[in-house]
């Protein structure tokens, strides 16, 4: 046998097992379901993966949760909580109504006060999964501009600045600690999204961080939305910069004529912006769907 058959007949015999273990698997196959935890700081945890990232607060008297993650990952947060301590959870804190960030309040027990803006208690109200679990997770305790739940150590204050990736978008302050969760307002350095459907703001957005920069004191650490590390109030200034160059250059290109989509070909992250990523986020229309929202808020 020449060795070109021999290779062949094994080349055969390769695709076979192949073949035979694509009939074996379903073809789209789920990720694994994989909580990973930062420790934050010493009573402060970060669960991450699933949907929005979200913080575990341990308290005197129990657990505050700040989201929830998307659908089915409720139970999974339960189950590392437990990890980390044998106090129960008894406040669920969502910084907004994203699916990626309220879906797994339904897997809570049915005890957990959940807390947040009223705007977004709005917005909570319009989803279909509060209404398949008839209204378990769904908000019980709402805010309008700021909050203080608990005191000393334990203390949380929580703030709404105006609209920006919604129209209910909370800052969690966790002063004791001198961090704060600021969910999507601030989910990665790169351009944000903005959820017209639920309120959010290209036009207010620059305004919106700038309220928040200078409004909180005493913060230097954030968790972000959707980051794998924190980040800094420095960092959080920078951000509110460059939305507000991504707003300056926008209103030009929409005065000059273009179309959203001949502006968005356009866009580049400016190179200053070190470490801001350029990736288009397709979800709510990319480059294009921030200029044609920004259209929109300009003609009102
Ligand atoms: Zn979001």
């Amino acid at each position: 046998m020449s060795r070109v058959h021999v290779l062949g007949i094994l080349i055969a015999i390769g695709a076979a097992s192949v073949a035979a273990r694509a009939v074996q698997q379903p073809p789209a196959q789920q990720a694994p379901m994989v909580i990973d935890v930062d420790k934050v700081k010493d009573n402060l945890y970060v669960l991450k993966g699933g949907g929005g990232n979200t913080a575990v607060f341990v308290t005197a008297n129990g657990v505050v949760v700040v989201d929830a993650k998307n659908p089915g990952w409720g139970k999974l947060i339960l189950s590392k909580i437990k990890d980390l301590t044998p106090k129960p959870i008894t406040m669920l804190i969502n910084t907004h109504t994203h699916a990626d960030h309220v879906s797994g309040n339904v897997e809570f027990p049915a005890t957990v006060d959940v807390v947040v803006q009223e705007n977004t208690k709005a917005n909570m109200e319009k989803m279909d999964i509060f209404k398949e679990n008839n209204g378990r997770g769904m908000a019980k305790k709402t805010f309008k501009d700021k909050m203080t739940l608990m005191k000393g150590a334990d203390q949380i204050d929580l703030y709404y600045f105006g609209p920006g990736h919604t129209n209910g978008d909370a800052i969690v302050v966790f002063p004791a600690l001198r961090t704060a969760h600021i969910g999507d307002l601030f989910a990665s350095k790169s351009l944000p999204l903005v959820d017209s459907a639920n309120g959010g703001s290209v036009l207010h957005y620059p305004e919106t961080l700038n309220k928040v920069h200078s409004g909180i004191k005493n913060v230097d650490t954030l968790i972000n939305g959707h980051m794998p590390t924190t980040t800094t109030w420095a960092d959080l200034k920078t951000f509110a910069e460059f939305n507000q160059d991504f707003l300056t250059w926008a209103q030009g290109a929409l005065k000059s004529g273009k179309t959203p989509e001949q502006a968005a070909a356009e866009w580049k992250v400016p190179a200053k912006y070190t470490g801001y990523s350029s990736t288009d986020a397709t979800l709510f229309g990319g480059v294009a769907g921030r200029l044609k929202r920004l259209a929109e808020e300009t003609k009102k």
